[in-house]
């Protein structure tokens, strides 16, 4: 029986964090100040306060400076206009995240709009959108970006594949297509109106399902031999009885695909260490400092 490579996020994160911290230190050496990323949480969703705490935790490892600013659920949108401008301008701060989602009386979009191009770390300001659409430096979405380094550290040239990316939100989805297409993939988005999406994925090479719909990937969709990237994170009752967490991929997929990541441990991982990136990548353009190289050469982007 095939068994499926399992691309472990958690340890090439690990891996990645480690230079990251000492990249931080050569930059606190030659700017005299460590990086400093701003995390804006509003309200008290228990979900996001997880990630913030981790991401937290996270900046504080890599020897960056955390700013964390908690609202409450009631703060008004130009209150928080108020506080990313004050970020904008704060010599402190090279990287500003707000989390998402966000109480309903606020305008996402103008939150998004509102942060500076050069801090936003997650990548999701127009700007820098249509700088990864047009091919030019940016800072790119970090699920994404943490996807396609997985891809490239497994099967290196990308160039020609067949990838189908499931799912077409600014977050993953599109950024995702975006990225594999610049890595000459051909690439096909699926979404919720897609017709047939078992037709579909039975031609992809590459498989990034990032739809947050439990294992609606069957693995009998699935080319032998592809690579497959689980994006999705669903919480789901176990036959236990017991809440546990599942991907968009049906789990008997390790005995088709020739790789995949696991859910958890897969592309979760990577994400954390992506805003990490960013947030590096920000401090040394933001002090005019070129890059400070920390992936392997068959990692870049481009
Ligand atoms: P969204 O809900 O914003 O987007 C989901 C996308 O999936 C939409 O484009 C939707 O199509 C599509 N979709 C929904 N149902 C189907 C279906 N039955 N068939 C095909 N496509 C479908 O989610 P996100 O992009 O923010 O996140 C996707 C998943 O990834 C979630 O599980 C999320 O938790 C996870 N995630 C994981 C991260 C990590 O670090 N591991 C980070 C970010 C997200 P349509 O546009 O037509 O509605």
């Amino acid at each position: 029986m095939n068994t499926a490579t399992i691309i472990d996020g958690k340890a090439r994160a690990a891996e990645l964090r480690e230079q990251i911290a000492h990249a931080v230190s050569a930059f606190a050496m030659e700017v005299g100040r460590a990086p400093g990323l701003a995390v804006i949480l509003v309200g008290e969703d228990p979900a996001s306060q997880i990630y913030v705490r981790s991401k937290g935790r996270a900046t504080a490892e890599a020897g960056m400076v955390s700013f964390e600013h908690r609202l409450d659920v009631t703060v008004s949108q130009v209150e928080l206009l108020k506080l990313i401008e004050t970020l904008n301008v704060d010599n402190r701060v090279d990287g500003i995240l707000v989390q998402l989602p966000l109480p309903q009386h606020i305008d996402e979009d103008a939150v998004i709009s509102c942060i500076d191009p050069s801090k936003d770390v997650d990548g999701f300001h127009v700007m820098n959108a249509g700088l990864l659409m047009v091919g030019k430096p940016g800072l790119v979405p970090c699920t994404p970006l943490g996807c396609l380094l997985l891809l490239k550290q497994h099967l290196g040239d990308l160039s020609g594949l067949e990838a189908v990316v499931i799912g077409r939100s600014n977050i993953v989805g599109k950024p995702m297509a975006q990225l594999l297409l610049a890595e000459s993939c051909t690439v096909t988005i699926a979404h919720s109106r897609t017709r047939d999406l078992a037709d579909v994925v039975r031609r992809a090479d590459i498989i990034i399902a990032a739809a947050g719909r439990a294992e609606i990937v069957k693995s009998s969709w699935i080319k032998p031999g592809a690579t497959v990237i689980d994006v999705g994170i669903n919480r789901v009752t176990g036959e236990s009885g017991k809440a546990k967490i599942v991907g968009d991929v049906e789990a008997t997929a390790i005995e088709v695909a020739s790789a995949l990541t696991p859910v958890p441990g897969g592309v979760g991982p990577m994400t954390i260490a992506m805003l990490l990136r960013n947030a590096l990548t920000a401090a040394c353009a933001r002090a005019g400092l070129p890059e400070i190289p920390l992936l392997a050469r068959s990692d870049q982007t481009s």
